[in-house]
């Protein structure tokens, strides 16, 4: 089954882990070669399209996958050196292909993100590259081609929960979701647009929860600590697609918002409108902590990410006395997460060996260790260059030398 969604002592939980690199952005990587080629057929372009890539862990091994040895296609990957799991950075090391560069970043995702996101602007490389018969493209969720086909699962997620009798037609269903860049969220604000009976959606942060915040107060401050945590997908202070939200309910350029981010990071806007579809939530390290271990005392086990999600939800369930239905969408099998998990569930091992965890991990949840993560240990790691940050752009020219 492509994305199961799985009922466990009254939760409801859409697990789209289980494509090829057990995150959710297989769902829409998978597919983005693929609309990337026919655009770029549609359009005449006849240059070797260059994708660049910041990833916090997922997005990196998910476009990897889906992009490696695709014809007309070189894909570079940057990531936080230290902002990684284990597994996640031994995904990404191992990848095969010959179109395929990762480099690890000295700085955290936000840094990484920036940096990528300067490149694009930079006009003059983008002119000596196309010379170079190359073009620059995004993997990123600031890449429309990885919103649309999101939206499809928070239909399918409804329709599963009427035939399971959860919901009648055309009643309304919350969904709770872990973000980050607001990506897998404004899919489902593009769902609900499109007419899906959806209630709340329930923004998820963990303890970086500039989002959260900003829902509460109508301030959006990245003025503040970046916190590694333990769900690191979502250590984000500069949430992406949020832009793309406010543009949305205002109807009106974000430019200046944008520019205000970008220099003194922070902006203020009215989110009265906002508020009548999504609401905020957080977890802290210890009640996402606490949640897996509840969770897996009732016979599942969840993420780190799913993990603030299901925290997340339980708060705001007390606090609203909201009664709808809910579907918490689970965005990284556990296996990703050795360290975090095992712990979490208080196994005596957890300062083990990352690698090792796996076996304890699939002991402990009776879940076999995914055919993907394997021996990943074992495998060739190709991918050795760590840089700075200043010296990204760089890299991206010697990756296509
Ligand atoms: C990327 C990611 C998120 C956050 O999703 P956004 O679309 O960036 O909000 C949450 N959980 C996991 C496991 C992820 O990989």
């Amino acid at each position: 089954m492509i994305a199961p969604l799985v009922s466990v002592n009254g939760n409801y939980f859409l697990e789209l882990f289980h494509g090829p690199t057990l995150a959710f952005k297989d769902m829409a990587l998978s597919i983005l070669p693929h609309l990337l080629k026919t655009a770029a057929k549609k359009n005449g372009i006849d240059k070797k399209i260059v994708i660049l890539t910041a990833t916090s862990g997922d997005t990196g091994k998910a476009a990897l996958e889906g992009f490696s040895n695709v014809e007309g296609t070189e894909i570079i990957v940057f990531f936080p050196e230290n902002g990684v799991s284990a597994v996640q950075k031994a995904q990404m090391v191992t990848s095969e292909g010959d179109n395929t560069h990762v480099i690890g970043v000295n700085g955290n995702f936000d840094d990484t993100q920036t940096q990528v996101k300067a490149i694009f602007s930079d006009t003059a490389l983008a002119d000596d590259l196309y010379q170079k018969g190359f073009i620059l493209s995004s993997a990123n969720s600031i890449n429309i081609g990885r919103l649309v086909p999101q939206i499809v699962y928070y239909f399918y997620a409804y329709t599963q929960m009427v035939r399971m009798g959860a919901i009648s037609a055309g009643s309304e269903l919350n969904f709770t979701v872990p973000t980050g860049n607001f990506g897998n969220i404004l899919a489902g604000f593009y769902a609900k647009t499109m007419g899906l009976p959806i209630g709340k959606l329930i923004c998820a942060s963990n303890e970086n929860k500039v989002l959260y915040d900003f829902f509460k107060t109508g301030l959006y401050d990245k003025n503040r600590e970046f916190i590694l945590t333990t769900s690191p997908s979502m250590d984000i202070l500069i949430s992406s697609n949020l832009e793309r939200l406010l543009y949305h309910v205002s109807n009106s350029s974000t430019k200046d918002l944008m520019a205000r981010l970008s220099q003194q990071g922070d902006f203020i806007f009215n989110t009265d409108e906002i508020l009548k579809t999504f609401s905020g939530e957080f977890a802290s390290e210890q009640e996402g902590a606490h949640s897996i271990k509840e969770m897996f005392k009732n016979g599942y086990t969840m993420d780190t990410h799913t993990a603030v999600a299901y925290a997340a939800y339980k708060k705001y369930a007390q606090t609203t006395g909201d009664t709808r239905k809910n579907v918490i969408v689970s965005t990284a099998s556990p296996f990703k997460f050795t360290e975090s998990v095992c712990s979490s569930i208080g196994s005596s091992l957890a300062g083990q060996d990352p690698f090792k965890l796996l076996e304890v991990l699939s002991r402990m949840s009776s879940l076999p260790i995914p055919k993907q993560l394997v021996d990943i240990n074992l495998k060739e790691r190709r991918h050795k260059i760590v840089c700075n940050q200043d010296q990204m752009k760089q890299q991206v020219l010697d990756a296509l030398a």
